[in-house]
């Protein structure tokens, strides 16, 4: 018995008219949920080195976090991913995950995970696992102690790779994200993906996104994956998978390792036609575009009192004024596309 199975909760496995489905007919069945707007690290593409963090009275409580995360499954949301912030630095994240595993084992789940940035991940591994937790997604953009100790503006690497091995050890699979930077791990990227699939971990690569103001100018940062992938292509064979998660990432195998790499290509190629995904942040505010200022605030309905229809109302509603895509633009100077930072929305 977890703290959350006693919670009331309106979950039916969803007939398919009960779905949640937006303004252009696309069905929204994954939800990533910003646990904590905090985090152990500084990434010098996500966060400012001085961040003001919300006051904890503004962030969800768990049960809170639980019940709109329910209400979600309820209607018809088949895959979960915890984030931030980092969520493992979440005091109790272990009993929401708990908590939410009813779902898994219910079957009105098919997935629950977890992006992290693996510092605490040695900790917790057995934990995931023995919940329900089958992958995660594992951050990663450098294998050089001193390059991530400045990205991260003080990470400690050997903790990452401590997590990454009690990962393996739990039977979790895992799939590395690396940011792409021009500046930073360009050259190493192909040490990067080779070791990932020498350990048999997935590989993505992602486009820096200009969300929330960073010390340094994103136009500097940015790196163009169309490039990334010239450049790979002219040592190692790319061979076109034709996977579809609904999200942004394309696949290749690398036919050289056997591994399989991921793009994520936000700025050189617009993903948003066959959108699946909304996020809720640790306030309860619901995005239902990663790069659009659009939100409805589900922590006033949860605090205002307001029953499981209201709930459901509210999401639908939200849910119904999904914009088509997003606008993101790096240009020398330009203010950011949205205001907020990635570790407040989820990444
Ligand atoms: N702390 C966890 C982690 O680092 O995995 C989870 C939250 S983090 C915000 C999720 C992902 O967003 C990470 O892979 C990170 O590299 C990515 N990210 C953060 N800021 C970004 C940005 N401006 N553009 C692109 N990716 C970003
Ligand atoms: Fe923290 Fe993740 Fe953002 Fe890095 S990318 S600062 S680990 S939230």
């Amino acid at each position: 018995m977890t703290p959350f199975d006693a919670t009331p909760s309106l979950i039916r496995q969803p007939s398919p008219d009960r779905g949640l489905v937006d303004g252009f007919g696309r069905r929204v069945t994954y939800l990533r949920v910003s646990v904590t707007d905090r985090c152990d690290l500084r990434c010098a593409y996500c966060m400012a080195e001085h961040m003001t963090f919300l006051p904890k009275n503004e962030v969800l409580g768990l049960d809170e976090l639980d019940r709109v995360t329910s209400a979600f499954i309820a209607l018809g949301v088949r895959k979960v991913r915890l984030t931030g912030g980092e969520p493992l630095v979440r005091k109790g994240l272990m009993d929401l995950v708990a908590g939410l595993s009813r779902h898994i084992r219910s079957r009105a789940l098919d997935e629950l995970t977890l992006t992290t940035n693996g510092t605490q991940l040695a900790r917790h591994a057995d934990d995931l696992a023995r919940h329900g937790v089958r992958r995660i997604n594992v951050s990663l953009d450098t294998l050089d102690p001193t390059r991530f100790r400045r990205l991260t503006r003080g990470g400690d690497l050997a903790q990452v790779l401590a997590g990454l091995d009690a990962a393996k050890a739990a039977g979790l699979k895992i799939k590395i994200n690396a940011v792409a930077l021009a500046e930073d791990n360009a050259a190493e990227l192909p040490a990067l993906i080779g070791w990932a699939h020498g350990q048999g971990f997935d590989m993505t690569l992602i486009e820096t996104m200009p969300m929330g103001e960073v010390e340094a100018d994103r136009t500097d940062q940015f790196l163009s994956l169309a490039d990334v992938r010239a450049q790979l292509s002219a040592f190692w064979t790319l061979e076109d998978l034709p996977l579809n998660t609904g999200g942004p990432a394309r696949y290749v195998r690398v036919a050289e390792t056997g591994g399989r790499l991921g793009f994520i290509t936000p700025m050189t190629h617009n993903f948003c036609e066959a959108c699946n995904r909304v996020r809720l942040t640790c306030t309860g505010v619901l995005h239902t575009c990663l790069g659009r200022d659009d939100a409805a605030d589900l922590r006033a309905v949860v605090r205002g009192g307001g029953d499981d229809r209201a709930l459901t109302a509210a999401i639908r509603s939200a849910v119904a004024g999904k914009p088509l895509g997003h606008d993101f633009r790096i240009d020398r100077g330009a203010a950011p596309a949205v205001a907020r930072h990635m570790s407040m929305t989820g990444g």
